[in-house]
Formats: C-alpha cells, sequence, structure tokens
C-alpha cells in the first residue's frame, strides 16, 4: 500500500527533535578518547616502541617489523577496553567515499579455543581483494593485487566495535591508487621547496607543513520525503522540481535560529566528532533553506582530510538516526545554491611561523611576500590544471553557475596586498616591508599590517582568496575528497618555490643582500600576476569571462576537457619533478575520472527516463483524464463545450508537454546506446557531456507538468516540502 504525498510530508512535518544524550563532563574531558593519540601512546606503548614509532611519524621512516609488533600490542590492549572486536584497515580509493574490510580480531589458540589476535603485521599492511576498486587500467584484474599499508601520520581510531587502522593503497608495482598516497607525496615535495628558502631567513627551519581547515557545507532532507524521490536517491540530486515560490531570496536562513531537530543531529554529530578528535568549532545555517555548514579549527593537511572523510561518514549515519538524510552532493536543487567545501589552506614552519601571514618584523614581512607572491605564481601557471583538480560531474553543476565560483580560476587579494603588490614592484628592491604604523605613517615604505582588519571586503564570488592569514580555495566541491584539489596545489606551489630557489641563488651569488636578491627575483613575477591570475572584481559576471580569456586564463567549462590538462606535458613535467605522480599514474587517474563521470551521467540519465516515464506522465494523464471526464459531463449537461476554455487549454497543454518528454526520452536512450558503444573513456565522457544537456533539457517540461498538474496528484515531494521541512 502506498502513501501519498501529501500523507508523507503531514508525518514528516509532525516529527520531533531526538534526545541527545551527551556525555558526561565537557568536551575537552572526552574529546580524542576513540583515538590512538600521543597521550594513548605514551600509555599503552613500552619506552623503546613509543621512541621508534614517534621519530617514523616525525621524520617519516618506515616502521620496522619489531616496533610495529610492540605498536600492535599496545593497541591491541586499548582496544579491547573498547569493547573493539574487528579491525580493518582504512582508505581512500578513487571512488571518493572510503573503503573498509573487517577482520574479526579472533584466532585459533592451538588448543580449541579461540583468542582475541593483532600483530604487527596486521597493522602494517593488508591485500584487500581489491581488483574491483577504479585503478584506470593500472591493475588488469589478472593481477589485482593492490596493498594497503598502516599511515603512522594518521592516528588509528575506534568507529563502534572496529579498530580502523588509516591506510594508503598502492598497486604491487608501486603506482598510487588512492587520495592519500599523492597527498603526502604533495606534502612531503612542499617541504622540500619550502624549508630551503626559509632557512634563509631562518636557520632553525627543519620542516614546512601544510595546514587545512575545510568547511563542509551539506544539505538535510527529511528521509520519508526522500524515499519518494527515486532522483535524490540514486543520483544525490533532484533531477526535476519546480522553484518553490518562496526560495532564498529573503535570505532568512542564512544564520537564522537553527531548527531543534536540526540541532539535535548536530549535537550528536558534533559529540561523536570530538570523540574522534575531530576540533569542531562552527555550525551555522547556510546561504539556502536547510543548507547547514560545519568546520573544525583547521590542522595538518593529512590529518585534517582524513578527519574530513571520517566526518562525512558520520553524517550520513547519525542523520539517519534523526530521520533526515544529508545531501552531500554539490547541488541537489536547481535555482538555489549549491554546496562547496572551502578548503583553507596554509603553509607553517616547525618553528611556528605562519609562511602566509604578515611578519613579525621586516624579514618576516620579505618572508611573507615571497610565498605570498610564490603561490599565486603557482596558481596562475597551473590555474587550468587547478580548476582540473576539482572538476567533477557533480561539482560541474557548481561551477560557473551563478552562485558559485566561475569556471576561471583567479585570486581576490583585496585592496592592501593588491596595493603593497604594486608598491613593491615600483620601489626600490631595497625598500623595507614594514609593520603599517610601526613607524609611525612614512613614505617611501611599504606597509603591512599585522592582522588585516579589511576582510570585510572579502569577495565571496572568487575561487582562490586570501583571507589575511592563507588561501582559502572555494571551488572544491562538497563531496570532493580535499586531498584532489590539496595534491595539485602542493605540488604546482613546490615546484613554483624550486624553480624560484634557483633564480634567487643565482641573484645571491651575485653579491645582493638577502632582500635585494629576494625583491630582484620576485619583481618579475609580481607584475604578471597582478595582470593575470589576480581579480578582485565581480568574478560572476559575463565580463570577466571576456576578460580572462584575454588575459590567458582558462575558460572551459566542460569536465571532460578540464579533466585532459592532467595529462598535458607541463604538468606532466611538473608532477614529475615534485615527484608527486608519474606520467603512468596520471593517465590512468585520467581513465578513472573520465569514467566516473560517463557512469554518473548514464545513472541520471536512466533515473530521469523512468521518473518520467513511471511518475510524471501517469500523473500528467489522470489529471487530463479528470479533465476530459469534466468536460464530457459538462458536454452533458449543457450541450456543448462552450465555455471550458480553461479545462481545454490545460488538455491541450498536457498533451504537448508529455509529447515533448516522450521524444526527449527517446532520443536519449538513443544517445546513450551510442556512447555506450565508444570504447575510449575521454570519446564516451564527451558523448555523456552532451546527454549531461539532454538531461537538462527535459527537465523543463517536467517542471512546466508540475505547475500545470493538480496538486493532490504529484507523485513526487516538491521543493517547498523538501526544502522547508526540518
Ligand atoms: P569563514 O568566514 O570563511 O567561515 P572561519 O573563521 O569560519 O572563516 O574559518 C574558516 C576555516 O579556516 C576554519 O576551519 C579555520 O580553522 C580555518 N583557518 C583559520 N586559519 C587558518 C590557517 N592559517 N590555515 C588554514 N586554515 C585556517
Ligand atoms: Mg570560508
Amino acid at each position: 500500500m502506498s502513501t501519498s504525498r501529501l500523507e508523507l510530508v503531514r508525518s514528516s512535518f509532525e516529527r520531533k527533535a531526538l534526545e541527545v544524550e551527551a556525555p558526561a563532563g565537557p568536551a575537552s574531558a572526552y574529546f580524542g578518547e576513540l583515538v590512538f593519540d600521543r597521550a594513548k601512546m605514551r600509555k599503552y606503548l613500552e619506552p623503546n616502541v613509543l621512541k621508534a614509532l614517534l621519530s617514523c611519524i616525525e621524520g617519516g621512516e618506515a616502521l620496522d617489523r619489531q616496533t610495529a609488533d610492540g605498536v600492535a600490542r599496545g593497541m591491541k590492549e586499548w582496544a579491547l577496553e573498547h569493547h573493539v572486536t574487528h579491525v580493518t584497515h582504512w582508505f581512500q580509493p578513487l571512488t571518493e567515499g572510503t573503503a573498509e574490510k573487517h577482520d574479526s580480531l579472533i584466532d585459533y589458540d592451538g588448543k580449541g579455543g579461540v583468542i582475541e589476535k593483532f600483530e604487527g603485521k596486521d597493522l602494517a599492511q593488508q591485500e584487500p581483494d581489491a581488483s574491483s576498486f577504479p585503478n584506470g587500467g593500472i591493475r588488469a584484474t589478472f593481477e589485482a593485487r593492490g596493498y594497503t599499508a598502516w599511515d603512522p601520520t594518521s592516528p588509528v581510531f575506534i568507529e563502534g566495535d572496529t579498530l580502523c587502522i588509516p591506510t594508503v593503497f598502492i598497486s604491487y608495482t608501486g603506482e598510487a591508487l588512492d587520495y592519500k598516497t599523492p597527498l603526502k607525496k604533495s606534502l612531503r615535495a612542499i617541504s622540500d621547496a619550502a624549508t630551503p628558502i626559509c632557512r634563509l631567513f631562518d636557520p632553525s627551519v627543519t620542516k614546512v607543513s601544510t595546514f587545512l581547515g575545510w568547511e563542509q557545507e551539506y544539505f538535510l532532507v527529511d528521509e520519508a520525503l526522500y524515499a519518494a524521490r527515486p532522483d535524490l536517491m540514486i543520483t544525490g540530486r533532484t533531477l526535476m522540481g519546480h522553484m518553490s515560490s518562496k526560495n532564498q531570496q529573503l535570505d532568512d536562513h542564512y544564520f537564522g535560529a537553527i531548527p531543534s531537530r536540526v540541532n539535535a543531529f548536530m549535537r550528536e554529530l558534533e559529540i561523536a566528532g570530538l570523540r574522534l578528535g575531530i576540533p569542531i568549532k562552527t555550525r551555522h545555517n547556510e546561504v539556502a533553506p536547510n543548507q547547514f555548514e560545519l568546520a573544525p579549527i583547521f590542522g595538518e593537511a593529512n590529518l585534517a582530510n582524513d578527519q574530513n572523510q571520517i566526518l562525512m561518514n558520520l553524517m550520513n549515519t547519525i542523520a539517519r538516526k534523526h530521520r533526515f538524510v544529508v545531501l552531500l552532493h554539490e547541488k541537489p536543487f536547481e535555482g538555489i545554491n549549491g554546496s562547496g567545501k572551502h578548503n583553507n589552506w596554509s603553509l607553517g614552519t616547525d618553528t611556528g611561523v605562519n609562511l602566509l601571514a604578515p611578519g613579525k618584523d621586516d624579514a618576516g614581512n620579505l618572508q611573507f611576500i615571497t610565498f605570498f607572491v610564490n603561490v599565486l605564481a603557482a596558481v596562475q601557471k597551473h590555474n587550468a590544471l587547478l580548476k582540473a583538480s576539482i572538476a567533477s560531474a557533480t561539482n560541474a553543476h557548481r561551477l560557473g553557475g551563478n552562485e558559485a565560483p566561475p569556471a576561471i580560476i583567479s585570486s581576490f587579494l583585496g585592496r592592501t596586498m593588491t596595493e603593497v603588490l604594486r608598491k613593491l614592484v615600483d620601489l626600490p628592491s631595497d625598500t623595507p616591508i614594514t609593520i603599517a604604523g610601526k613607524k609611525g605613517k612614512r613614505v617611501g615604505l611599504v606597509e603591512i599590517p599585522e592582522i588585516f582588519l579589511d576582510n570585510t571586503d572579502r569577495n565571496r564570488t572568487s575561487p582562490f582568496a586570501f583571507t589575511g592569514n592563507r588561501f582559502e580555495f572555494r571551488a572544491v566541491g562538497s563531496s570532493a575528497n580535499c586531498a584532489g584539489a590539496l595534491t595539485t596545489l602542493n605540488a604546482a606551489v613546490a615546484d613554483q618555490l624550486n624553480a624560484f630557489k634557483r633564480a634567487l641563488d643565482g641573484e645571491i651569488a651575485s653579491g645582493k643582500s638577502l632582500q635585494v636578491a629576494v625583491m630582484d627575483t620576485l619583481k618579475p613575477i609580481i607584475r604578471s600576476i597582478l595582470d593575470v591570475v589576480c581579480f578582485d572584481g565581480n568574478g560572476y559576471s559575463a565580463e570577466w569571462v571576456e576578460e580572462a580569456r584575454r588575459r590567458g586564463l582558462d575558460t572551459e567549462t566542460r569536465v571532460p576537457e578540464m579533466i585532459r590538462e592532467f595529462t598535458a606535458p607541463e604538468s606532466v613535467a611538473m608532477f614529475a619533478r615534485t615527484g608527486v605522480f608519474t606520467e603512468k599514474e596520471l593517465v590512468a587517474r585520467n581513465e578513472v575520472k573520465w569514467e566516473t563521470y560517463s557512469k554518473k551521467i548514464q545513472i541520471e540519465s536512466r533515473v530521469m527516463a523512468r521518473m518520467a516515464i513511471n511518475h510524471v506522465v501517469p500523473a500528467a494523464f489522470e489529471y487530463k483524464s479528470r479533465l476530459l471526464k469534466e468536460l464530457a459531463l459538462h458536454k452533458e449537461v449543457f450541450g456543448t463545450t462552450d465555455g471550458c476554455e480553461a479545462e481545454l487549454q490545460l488538455v491541450r497543454q498536457i498533451n504537448d508537454l508529455v509529447e515533448k518528454i516522450r521524444v526527449q526520452v527517446d532520443a536519449m536512450q538513443v544517445a546513450r546506446s551510442q556512447a555506450n558503444a565508444i570504447t575510449d573513456e575521454y570519446g564516451k565522457a564527451r558523448a555523456y557531456y552532451d546527454i549531461a544537456e539532454a538531461i537538462n533539457a527535459l527537465r523543463r517540461p517536467i517542471d512546466r507538468l508540475e505547475e500545470l498538474v493538480d496538486n493532490r496528484l504529484w507523485p513526487l515531494p516538491k521543493y517547498r516540502e523538501l526544502l522547508f521541512i526540518s
């Protein structure tokens, strides 16, 4: 027996907030209790094992077998205290999302019983039967062997009854099959490139870390309404749906009071996150109705990214308890804001200096300018590649949409930094770069404020914005693994820093002071970035597309084309120089990207066609037949259909729209079988790009029918119901 849409809506509307059971004590009392962190290491590991493990974490050395056994012993003791029964290697394959294969801890004890067993080898390496993970031809199924290996820089954690070990996932021939491996290589590349430059300013620097602070946007939808929308369930977004009369035009949701049912969900999510050591800090409503955001305090990039992956999983499970479904899709609803995942990104030394924040003295400011300018130079040189790094079938709906960063990578600096750069190119290279206000207002100096106060003019339309002490890569999609974007950004910046250092060494060798050598090297770079990549205007305007093209920035909007940038000769050379990807890996990963793109659109196209034929057309016919019965009745009583223009016109409109739907569904099916016959992944993705356009076109007659058909007959929850019930 089926429930009508209106009954579903009523029961969803009446749902009450759940009581959330909070652990005793303040957050600091349970923060990280489910993570095998430094405190647990000290408690559960023997001193020599602890020492070996820490040097492995800090120095990046491999874990020897004896140490691994010692670590496993301590972990097992801790895990059993938490009633753990299973263990899994937890990894991030190219599917987006995480993978795990749980094994019980039990083993025969040799005396007819069982014991809990967990040894160094279980910790260090596993071979998941991973032939079905995407690998782009690196591992044909006959040699379907890849292995996972513990990444000791990311701590082991407990989820439910399972001990989760964060791992990299690599083929037996050494190619990365995941997101984590290249991310870690890029972090090393940044450190290796940045450290020698920092040492010119402070010889005690030995390492540079990358920091990530992600902001996760998402939508919540009541689960009963969700279950009545096959498109949401299967593709994560609404393929049809007429815009609600009220959407976000009143801006009354943004930073408004959080509804109590949502608040209960957030509270439980935060508690679960905090117990897993995720320092969740911010929660608020976003711009669109039923859209929210959550952000932790930033941290070391590899760990912060793992935490984002853990949190996305937690969101899904905890939302279900509260009878919500989380939508992580970049554009679940047409006509209102999509969801992104701003990646706040910065670099810092092991001496505690943020390289993207103004310095504490003139030298510190020179160092800041050095890194600031080189980051922008890297973004400029590899703007097309950075765009490729965030391109996906789902993010495509957000890029270039008029409420999201456009499909052009440029950078917003703000008034202060733009002026600083202009002055730097005009003034002599030995001009001190001082802290504003420190020496009184003086001409002939370049002044940088210690803290930026003009962040209020922060430009929301920029995909890569400077925000005072970090850059914010805003074009990253809400469902994406941040590592895709970060790996590319880090590699590009590392490569640029290496090139800069070589040029700088030449200037220093010619006898110039550090300041003059740095500024002489930077000046031509600054001129170029001011002309090309720096743009503080309205990124959503049509003029910007023209202007960007004139400046030589990439303006491609088709995802299959964008992705090609990964295998362009400059990209291949850059990734090879920095040791982040081999050409073989890049080729394979592109195959995976195109394949994923095609599959996603293929699924959308099928769902769209079935919904059109099985949901929409029958509702239209039912309404039409009512209208026809009414007309027949009218004729019976009055002997004419004169005066029934409204009914007649509706019938004609319905016929017309249904016919459009029929023709378009048929055409889409033909296009699909043609696309499916294409064997190379790039060609197939190109064909599916056209089908994506056809899906958008098919939506029009469907949405028009939604406007016409009797509300009681419409089978699918409408936008106003999906977006305003919480
Ligand atoms: P917004 O106005 O963009 O929402 P927030 O103050 O909420 O700004 O900060 C967004 C994110 O930026 C947070 O996750 C925060 O921890 C992170 N962040 C702050 N400083 C840095 C930094 N130096 N490096 C990286 N991330 C940072
Ligand atoms: Mg932000």
